[in-house]
C-alpha cells in the first residue's frame, strides 16, 4: 500500500511530469495505486498524492468497484456546461465541499497497456477526472473555496496530523 500525503503537504503542490513510456514499472505502480485507492476507500487517486510526480491517475466511480480506469498523461480536450458536485479528497480527509466545474469533458489519455484513447465523461466521472488532473498540476479542490474556508480546512488537517485521525484512534 502507498502512503497518501495529507494537505497542506507541500509535495501536493508539485507539477507532475509526463510519462515517457508505459513499462512494467508503470504497470506495477498503477496496480499499487488502484489497491491504495480501493483500500482507502476512494473513487480516484493521482500519483501526486503518493509523492510520485508523474502524470498518472486512477479512477473507479462504479458502485461495485469493478471498473478501474487508468489515465496516463491525461488531457482535457473539450469541456461543456457547469455542474456543482460535492467533492472530497483522500488528501483532505473528512472534508466535503460543493465545487463548480464543467459538467462534461472529452479527455485523451494512455491506458495501462500503453494504448492511447479518448473518452467522453459527464456526472461524477467528469468531476473526478477534473479533480485528479488538478492534482497533477499541484491544485487541490480547496483552491476553489474562499481563503477563509481554505484556512479553516488547513488548520483542521494540521490538527489531524498532530493528534491523529479519528478513524485510527
Ligand atoms: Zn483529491
Amino acid at each position: 500500500m502507498l502512503d497518501i500525503l495529507i494537505y497542506p503537504d507541500t509535495q501536493l503542490r508539485k507539477i507532475a511530469s509526463p510519462v515517457a513510456n508505459v513499462d512494467g514499472k508503470t504497470v506495477d505502480f498503477v496496480d499499487n495505486m488502484l489497491k491504495t485507492m480501493y483500500d482507502a476507500p476512494g473513487v480516484g487517486l493521482a500519483a501526486t498524492q503518493v509523492g510520485v510526480h508523474s502524470r498518472i491517475v486512477v479512477i473507479d466511480v462504479s458502485e461495485e468497484c469493478d471498473s478501474p480506469l487508468t489515465l496516463i498523461n491525461p488531457k482535457i480536450l473539450e469541456f461543456e456546461g457547469e455542474a456543482e458536485t460535492q467533492e472530497g479528497c483522500l488528501s483532505i480527509p473528512e472534508v466535503y465541499e460543493k465545487i463548480k466545474r464543467p459538467e462534461s469533458v472529452r479527455v485523451s489519455a494512455i491506458d495501462r497497456d500503453g494504448e492511447p484513447y479518448e473518452m467522453d465523461a459527464d456526472g461524477l466521472l467528469a468531476c473526478c477526472i477534473q479533480h485528479e488532473i488538478d492534482h497533477l498540476d499541484g491544485k487541490l479542490f480547496v483552491d476553489y473555496l474562499s481563503p477563509l474556508k481554505r484556512n479553516r480546512i488547513r488548520k483542521k488537517m494540521l490538527k489531524f496530523i498532530r493528534d491523529g485521525f479519528p478513524e485510527s484512534s
